[in-house]
């Protein structure tokens, strides 16, 4: 099977062809084509006039959506999220897990496993354990009564069942330092989140591969003129990826702003946290366990006010960013799927160029999604 994508505005990192063709071989990109050369005659063809097209979106931290939350229990859960993930352009996910019970994320990976295994929405990558070695001190949203100390053996146990790509953790408790190179050892990206490490206390974890920051700034030590701190350390150090919520709740326009103008751009991974809200009107909901408030798009604990993830969807994240920093698509493009195809060690991934998957959202002038693309297959 091929597909010819035409008259489109291709959009990928450091690339910016207007009116340039796509063709896709099989669930492959076979070639780019600039504006005035032939094009080849393909079995299906789509027409981009007017759109943006760039690279599926990658999101690697999102808890739920339209309802449903990734360790639900219902099965069907995982296909809905998928599905309303892929109208926001995403292609491909990081399902992201609470700090619960070994019992209850079993659970949950068996149903991330049986949808990863045949996806007909959105693909999974692996799975985010959030949790649940985080500090109770920066506990935000999570479930303070399934805090526990740092384990391999339960992650890889957990492995066992489906994937894990990804582990949030609190890298200053006890026995983090020795999971930080377990889990480098294993291939599992290592990221610091729910923490209230030092500075130094980071650095030691940086040192044995420690190279990510879970939604940066929120739950973490803030910077101090003395003592900078996780936000000073994901500011920085310029080999260190930061996770960034960009709904304008999490972090404010001035923080995005500062961080995309100190951070090399390669650093910068957009994410939304979605919990299950997302797609949904305003109300009651829960997260791990916990009661959620919804009010005008911002969810919080009822009990205490903590933002509980957000209900971003990834296409307002880049349309957020586009308006906040100013700066070229061909700029923050990287930001929405190579940067974090790179800090999961996947590649071929992310790029609109030969060779790459032929993950493809095409969005219209106001970053709405009008087609999605997942290996060469319209989804949307
Ligand atoms: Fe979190």
């Amino acid at each position: 099977m091929s597909l010819l994508i035409q008259h489109a505005h291709v959009i990928s990192p450091e690339v910016d062809l207007p009116d340039a063709a796509l063709e896709i071989a099989g669930a492959k990109i076979k070639q780019v084509i600039p504006t005035g050369k032939a094009l080849p005659v393909c079995s299906e063809t789509y027409d981009a006039q007017g759109m943006r097209v760039v690279p599926g979106f990658i999101d690697t931290h999102c808890h739920g959506g339209m309802g449903h939350d990734v360790t639900s229990e219902d099965p069907a859960a995982m296909p809905i999220i998928a599905e309303a993930k892929l109208r926001e352009g995403v292609t491909s996910m990081c399902p992201t897990t609470l700090t619960l019970s070994e019992e209850m994320l079993a659970k949950s990976l068996r149903n991330i496993e049986a949808y990863r295994r045949s996806p007909s929405h959105a693909k999974i990558l692996g799975t985010h354990l959030e949790g649940p070695f985080i500090n109770p001190e920066c506990i935000g949203a999570q479930n303070p009564a399934y805090v526990r100390k740092p384990d391999m053996k339960e992650v890889l146990r957990l492995c066992e069942i489906s994937p894990v790509s990804l582990v949030t953790y609190a890298v200053e408790m006890a026995g983090s330092l020795e999971l930080t190179e377990q889990l480098v050892a294993a291939g599992i990206c290592p990221s610091c989140g729910h923490t209230n490490a030092t500075y130094a206390q980071f650095q030691a974890g940086r040192q044995r591969g420690l190279k990510r920051l879970t939604h940066f700034c929120n739950q973490m030590t803030k910077l101090h003129h003395r003592e900078v701190g996780m936000v000073g350390a994901g500011l920085y150090d310029d080999d260190v990826a930061i996770e960034m919520i960009c709904d304008k709740i999490h972090l404010c326009p001035e923080m995005i702003r500062l961080a995309f103008k100190v951070k090399p751009i390669a650093k910068i991974l957009l994410m939304t946290d979605a919990m299950e809200a997302t797609g949904l009107a305003d109300g009651n909901y829960h997260l791990g366990g916990l009661a959620v408030v919804v009010k005008d798009g911002a969810a919080r604990l009822e009990f205490n006010g903590a933002l509980a993830g957000s209900t971003l969807r990834f296409n307002v994240a880049l349309k957020n960013i586009a308006e906040v920093t100013g700066k070229p698509l061909c700029e923050l493009i990287r930001t929405t799927s190579l940067n974090q195809a790179e800090s999961l060690g996947i590649k071929g991934l992310g790029r609109l160029e030969k060779g790459y998957a032929a993950d493809i959202t095409v969005l219209d002038d106001d970053f709405a999604v009008r087609a999605v693309f997942v290996d060469g297959v319209r989804k949307i």
